[in-house]
């Protein structure tokens, strides 16, 4: 007799994404269940199109229908899935306001305790990679101090353009990006005060159009400064992901700035370590700055280690020429470290959802 829906069903309940540690059919993630004698057809619907556990999650299910259909003294001949995607929100408060940014289902700020390591251009990378699985990415320059987008996603030369009181984000590499840079003279010395920056980066945090998003990336100004309270105060942050390089110095102000996170409430999505090493042209490897300085801090603070990006002379000159899709294709040693700390992004993003966790300031601005 051929395998029922139900027994397929029970099958599925055995079956627990690895991450979230929860079944497929409890985390609703099982969408619909065809069976035409011994053939299976299966969709499932993942929490992020980036998801890195794909294939084990595929191997299990197919381990777990097999074994069930040889319970009952059944052979299938296939099992066919597909895989679909839909991003949760991990909430949709703040602090018991209205969230302003309902459309925006993950927020997720990257700061660094210093200039220069890299953030914006992880920034801009994680948002590039997200969307080349399939995500819909937003990304705000929120770097008042120094915003780097204009030209690493090469938006110079673009026209801001406003309808209905709201600003028209660009759209580039596959994301919808703003930055404070394109609204102010690019020559020109930015000094913010305190209050300047708070109401700069609240107005184009919430009056730029950015639509339905999966995921929208915050570049923040380096340090602990008043930007990412204002961020914590006034959107539902799901976390922070805190760019380091590998030495001791930058790793001090690295755990400052993952204080100043966890003392604002917003959760630690993890520790990306760059300018980890140098890949020479022959393919061989150097540790320049002490490889894996930032993973051990990432182990010591008990915060997840998203992985590491090497020094790579391609993803500076890619940033300078505005082209983040070029890190991305042709594939190789850098694209496969990007898509890894993407997808370990995604992964604990979706960890996040699932624990439902309110990121609520516990400071306020006086
Ligand atoms: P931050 O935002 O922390 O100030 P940036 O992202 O602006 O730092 O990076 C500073 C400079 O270092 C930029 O010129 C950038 O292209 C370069 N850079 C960053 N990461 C790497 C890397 N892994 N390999 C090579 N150059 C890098």
């Amino acid at each position: 007799m051929p395998l029922t829906k139900e027994q397929i069903i029970d099958a599925l309940r055995t079956v627990n994404d690895p991450e979230l540690h929860k079944d497929l059919v409890t985390l609703n993630m099982v969408k619909s269940v065809a069976v035409d004698g011994s053939a299976v057809d299966l969709t499932i619907e993942l929490t992020t199109p980036a998801c890195p556990l794909k294939d084990q999650i595929r191997h299990d299910i197919e381990k777990a229908v097999h074994a069930k259909a040889a319970s009952v003294g059944e052979r299938l001949s296939r099992i066919d899935i597909d895989f679909t995607a839909d991003v949760r929100s991990a909430q949709d408060r703040v602090a018991g306001k209205e969230n302003p940014l309902p459309g925006v289902r993950n927020i997720i700020a990257v700061g660094a305790g210093k200039g220069g390591v890299g953030k914006s251009t992880v920034a801009v990378n994680l948002a590039v990679g997200l969307a080349r699985f399939g995500a819909r990415v937003g990304l705000l320059d929120g770097d008042i101090y120094g915003p780097s987008m204009p030209t690493m996603l090469g938006l110079n030369a673009a026209e801001v353009k406003a309808r209905n009181n709201l600003i028209q984000p660009f759209a580039a590499h596959g994301i919808v990006a703003m930055t404070i840079g394109v609204l102010v003279e690019p020559e020109k010395p930015l000094i913010w005060r305190g209050p300047m920056a708070h109401g700069a980066f609240k107005q184009l945090a919430t009056q730029t159009e950015w639509g339905e998003l999966d995921y929208l990336i915050i570049d923040l100004p380096p340090g602990t400064g008043d930007v990412p309270l204002t961020l914590a105060q006034m959107l539902p942050v799901t976390g922070a992901v805190i760019v380091c390089t590998p030495q001791r110095v930058a790793q001090d102000d690295a755990r400052r700035a993952v204080r100043m996170f966890q003392q604002l409430g917003v959760p630690i999505l993890g520790v990306v370590e760059n300018m980890s090493y140098f890949i020479c042209e022959h393919g061989s490897e150097y540790d320049i700055f002490g490889r894996g300085g930032a993973e051990v801090m990432a182990q010591e603070m008990n915060l997840p280690f998203l992985g590491s990006v090497p020094i790579t002379p391609a993803l500076r000159l890619n940033s300078d020429a505005g082209n983040p899709t070029a890190n991305f294709d042709p594939p190789g040693p850098l694209a496969d470290a990007l898509n890894k700390v993407v997808q370990n992004l995604a992964a604990q993003v979706s960890m996040a959802t699932m624990r439902n966790v309110v990121a609520q300031p516990t400071m306020s601005i006086t």
